[in-house]
């Protein structure tokens, strides 16, 4: 069977790279399998950072909508409706984005979106799992943030769909800047005769 190629568009938040964190997080990229093809350090714009959050004009409402269902989780009561806590979240993420510099990547493999996220681990730090970026290199929770009017500061962004990652990768990368190019351990990944290696 042919292996489900995709890509999909990485940041290494300003935190991250605040604690020194880029190399330990690329290398658990690196090692389940995904292949980097783009990448930038980059300090993003207000403009750029908005750009990446708001897609289109249902997105505040959808992130609200995210977060009140975190929150529920996590047993916090939410008082304001969903627009009002989408804008407020949107506000804090661009400011925190456009806060200093971010590692841009895009990185692609067999389902590389879901492999990605599930390496990455849920929005709020309290709740990620162990084994996950968020859940064994931060702390940070929701009652915290809100507390300090500020973004969740988790280090890191992944796309979430097919769109979100066809969409983000034009936000943060020309097409000029990404490279195809063959890996040696694509052949061990995804090579239907591998079986055959020794013959
Ligand atoms: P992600 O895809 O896991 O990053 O989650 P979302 O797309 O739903 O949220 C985008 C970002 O908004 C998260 O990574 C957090 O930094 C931030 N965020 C989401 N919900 C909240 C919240 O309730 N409070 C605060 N302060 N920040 C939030």
């Amino acid at each position: 069977m042919k292996f489900q190629k995709e890509k999909t568009l990485v940041l290494l938040k300003p935190d991250a790279v605040q604690r020194n964190l880029i190399g330990e997080i690329i290398g658990r990229f690196e090692r389940v399998g995904l292949k980097i093809i783009a990448m930038k350090f980059v300090v993003p714009t207000k403009d750029q950072a908005f750009k990446h959050y708001v897609k289109n004009d249902a997105e505040i409402v959808a992130l609200g909508n995210r977060s009140i269902e975190g929150k529920k989780k996590s047993g916090i009561e939410v008082k304001e409706d969903p627009k009002t806590l989408g804008q407020q979240i949107i506000d804090r993420l661009v400011r925190f984005l456009s806060s200093g510099p971010v590692v841009a990547f895009v990185l692609e493999g067999n389902q590389a979106i879901s492999i990605t996220r599930k390496l990455v681990g849920s929005t709020e730090p309290l709740q990620s799992a162990v084994g996950t970026v968020r859940g064994d290199y931060t702390i940070d929770s929701y009652t915290l943030a809100d507390n300090d009017n500020r973004a969740v500061r988790n280090l890191i962004h992944a796309s979430s769909s097919q769109f979100d990652s066809g969409y983000e990768i034009d936000v943060w990368f020309k097409p000029e800047e990404i490279y195809s190019y063959n890996n040696v351990r694509d052949r061990i990944l995804y090579d239907v005769n591998l079986d055959n290696i020794n013959d």
